[in-house]
């Protein structure tokens, strides 16, 4: 068994990689670099898919709260090509295989819920772009749509934060909260922070690959918790005090207000479709998933 994974290079990569060899799979990893186990986008574009491959995933995407980059056009088209189209080559590549994988699995964001202090909203929630992320997210997804009649089966994760030690949010913040420099984002941190352990979000696309029964959309989040709820917890699995929130303002400064919206305001999101497909979370309360990540 062979999976293809673009974007396989990255944190939530490196898990699903490990995850899948665990499993008996051999992965090959899309990347925009030559590497050992790799091909780049355009051997797909030039030649398609390996014919021995049964598991397409998609988890490429330049990072959207990279402090290094200013939020401008040229950095907006970037982080709408790096996905938008990089699934849609995986798509086109699976329309036009002579052997079809088995199963297409994409990721994408709880940004596409708008942020409410009271809504709880599952996969079955209405949603309407608001926004450019929402935009993005639409688009993302549906870059991933094969024909109706194709007999690929296809899963989409609307992943929340991504925790884990060794990226993401946690690596960014691990540092300054060991220090005890830690603190909410905003003042009061009482803005709901949809959040994943990246065990359970490569656990919600093996669970997708391996059981036939699984399709369309799951929400990759946990236990909801808000901003406040995930600093005590973090600072506490440090033994640190988390007194020193950022405030909003900085927030703005440092992202540009349209990006810093991810961490200033956020989404209650329920994975109902999720746990009623049977999977079963090895994290699933915030401070359960901040103890793993210091351990
Ligand atoms: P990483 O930044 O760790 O990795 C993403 C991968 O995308 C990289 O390894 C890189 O592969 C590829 N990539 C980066 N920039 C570009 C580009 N301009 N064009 C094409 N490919 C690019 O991300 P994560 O593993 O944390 O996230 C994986 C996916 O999950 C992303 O799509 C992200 O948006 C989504 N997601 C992540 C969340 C999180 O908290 N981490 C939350 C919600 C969604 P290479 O260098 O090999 O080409």
């Amino acid at each position: 068994m062979r999976a293809l994974i673009g974007g396989g290079t990255g944190f939530v990569g490196r898990h699903l990689t490990k995850a899948l060899q665990e499993n008996g799979y051999k992965v090959t990893k899309v990347s925009r670099k030559t590497g050992p186990d790799t091909i780049t986008w355009k051997d797909i574009n030039k030649n398609g898919i390996p014919d021995d491959v049964t598991a397409v995933v998609n988890l490429a995407g330049a990072n959207i709260l990279n402090p290094l980059k200013r939020w401008n056009q040229a950095y907006k088209d970037e982080v709408v090509s790096s996905r938008v189209e990089t699934t849609k080559t995986l798509a086109n590549a699976i329309v036009s295989s002579k052997i079809p994988p088995k199963v297409f699995a994409t990721i994408s964001g709880v940004a596409i819920y708008k942020p409410n202090p009271t809504l709880e909203y599952t996969e079955d929630s209405d949603v309407e772009p608001y926004d450019f992320l929402s935009q993005l997210v639409v688009d993302w997804e549906q870059a991933a749509k094969l024909p109706e009649s194709h007999s690929c089966r296809q899963v989409t994760v609307r992943s929340g934060v991504v925790l884990g030690r060794d990226g993401g949010m946690i690596q960014q913040l691990y540092f300054p909260f060991y220090l005890g420099l830690g603190g909410t984002i905003g003042l009061r941190g009482d803005q709901w922070l949809p959040w994943i352990h990246v065990s359970d979000l490569a656990g919600i696309f093996m669970h997708a690959i391996n059981n036939d029964n699984v399709h369309g959309l799951l929400n990759g989040t946990a236990e909801s918790a808000t901003n406040a709820d995930f600093t005590k917890a973090f600072a506490g699995a440090l033994c640190r005090p988390a007194i020193f929130p950022t405030p909003g303002f900085v927030m703005n400064i440092v992202f540009g207000s349209e990006r810093a919206k991810v961490v200033l305001e956020g989404q209650n999101v329920k994975p109902r479709r999720t746990l009623e497909s049977g999977y079963q979370y090895k994290y699933f309360d915030v401070k359960s998933a901040c103890k793993n990540c210091v351990s």
